[in-house]
């Protein structure tokens, strides 16, 4: 049976009409476009996910072929719903496999536990439903996408703003919570989560690339994979779980740092601490807590706001002593009492932050707190966040001085003669700290190299490096 004849789905059609063309004298396509073969089955959403895998295919410059014997792969989208469906799915399997011998397989009999890989553990690789970009993934793995002179052009790691040796990675777009200060979800959206296996396979480029450092970022990073129920995607042909985590923990495989920004302390986050005590992920968490205040955290609608955060910020340097917390904090909301700001600095002494930032309420034109009542006068607001920046500003350097003598590892940033910039697992770009390194000999930006600190000062470390 060659693929999509005899079966539904939207390659027969397709097919059959670029066949009459070129028997009308089209040209044949040039044998080094690559051609796939497919089969659909299933039902309209599974009628659905080989559209869009055709479209992917078409628009990339694939060629869909009628026929096994004139396909370099085939992809079988399986249906999984009723016995006589499994059968159907498997003989398909079976056809393809014993036909072309390149097969991936989609769709909902890919999701039954392990029946697809139990009878053909030969496939090329086995994804569940609604999964274009691990199909599209398998497929560049095993057949190359074609030569294409505009995009080709882009390095596989794309085009990025940051320096070469690290890079932002985004893992979502958009937020299911509504922060009444926060006007992101009416411009982005709820959250939608990318596929692990594109986030991975980014990363992955990006540290083929020569990236040291990769920062992950979204709104809400702890929330990763909610909107998509945690599914399982695949990487390299292996299974991994669209969730914080399980993404950080393979991520943390390429050799690279970790950077986690846009954490909130939801219960989940502990898991994530172990990986920060045995190195596999920086010690660094960067959580905007916004508030001490319970009242104001409510008004604020913050996610995690009834947790009880001095009580997890303990169990997390216990779990993990070298842990930095960056964090951020809003002075003035409307409502805040005086009492209620003296809360916020308690909360910070006892806290002891590392990092932290502080902004005045500043209306946002669409937010819902411009409507809350008692809005804080604009110079008392300026005046909160002065006493909070004093209060934060002694703890940030006193937390700092407790590194003069030790050693830390640091990634260069500039390097100049025999002076380098870097910063320590501390120290996010931009944001934090630096690591000003003399005597220093042939560093350049991307090397590791280890300092030992002899100095501190507000917001940086001074040191020498270990050896030279
Ligand atoms: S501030 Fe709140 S609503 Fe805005 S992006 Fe962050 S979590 Fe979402």
């Amino acid at each position: 049976m060659p693929p999509a004849a005899g079966r539904p789905g939207p390659a027969g059609g397709a097919d059959r009409a670029r066949s009459r063309g070129k028997a009308d004298g089209a040209p044949a396509p040039s044998p080094a476009v690559p051609r796939v073969g497919f089969v659909s089955l299933g039902c309209p959403k599974a009628l659905v996910d080989s559209e869009r895998i055709l479209t992917q295919l078409r628009a990339e410059g694939y060629t869909i072929s009628p026929d096994y014997a004139g396909s370099d792969m085939v992809i079988v989208n399986t249906c999984g719903f009723i016995d006589a469906a499994v059968e159907e799915s498997l003989d398909a399997i079976g056809e393809a496999l014993a036909e072309n011998g390149k097969v991936i397989v989609t769709g909902c009999l890919g999701a039954k536990g392990s029946v697809v890989r139990d009878n053909f553990p030969n496939l090329l690789a086995v994804t569940g439903p609604h999964a274009t970009d691990e199909v599209m993934q398998a497929v560049h793995e095993h057949l190359p996408r074609p030569h294409d002179p505009f995009s080709d052009l882009v390095p596989p790691q794309g085009i990025r703003l940051t320096p070469r040796h690290y890079a932002y990675v985004k893992i979502s777009e958009g937020c299911n919570h509504r922060c009444t200060f926060c006007i992101i979800p009416s411009m982005r959206g709820d959250l939608v989560s990318r596929p692990v296996g594109d986030v991975l396979q980014e990363a992955e480029n990006l540290v083929r690339a020569g990236v040291k450092e990769l920062l992950v970022i979204s709104q809400d990073t702890s929330a990763y994979g909610v909107d998509v129920k945690y599914r399982t995607g695949f990487w390299g042909g292996r299974p991994v779980r669209t969730r914080m985590t399980e993404l950080v923990q393979a991520m943390s495989s390429l050799g690279a740092w970790v950077r986690l920004h846009y954490v909130y302390p939801y219960p989940h986050v502990d898991e994530v601490i172990p990986l920060m005590a045995e190195g596999k992920v920086l010690p660094y968490l960067d959580v905007p807590f916004q508030h001490a205040s319970p009242r104001i955290l409510k008004l604020m609608k913050r996610p995690a706001s009834a947790e009880n955060n001095l009580a997890r910020i303990r169990a997390w340097r216990e779990a993990c002593p070298e842990l930095t917390i960056r964090s951020t904090f809003i002075a003035g909301f409307p409502g805040e009492t005086e009492a209620e700001f003296e809360q916020l600095l308690e909360f910070l002494e006892e806290a002891q932050l590392d990092r932290v930032g502080c902004f005045a309420y500043s209306p946002v034109e669409g937010a819902a707190a411009n409507a809350l009542p008692d809005p804080v006068p604009d110079e008392v607001r300026e005046e909160r966040q002065a006493r909070f920046m004093e209060v934060q500003a002694r703890i940030s350097a006193a937390r700092l001085a407790r590194k003069v003598g030790t050693t830390v590892r640091v990634l260069v940033d500039s390097a100049e003669g025999t002076r380098a910039i870097g910063r320590s697992a501390a120290d996010a770009p931009e944001i934090d700290g630096r690591v000003h390194v003399s005597r220093v000999r042939g560093a350049k930006p991307g090397d590791f190299i280890d300092v030992k600190v002899t100095r501190s000062d507000e917001h940086d470390l001074h040191g020498s490096r270990v050896g030279d």
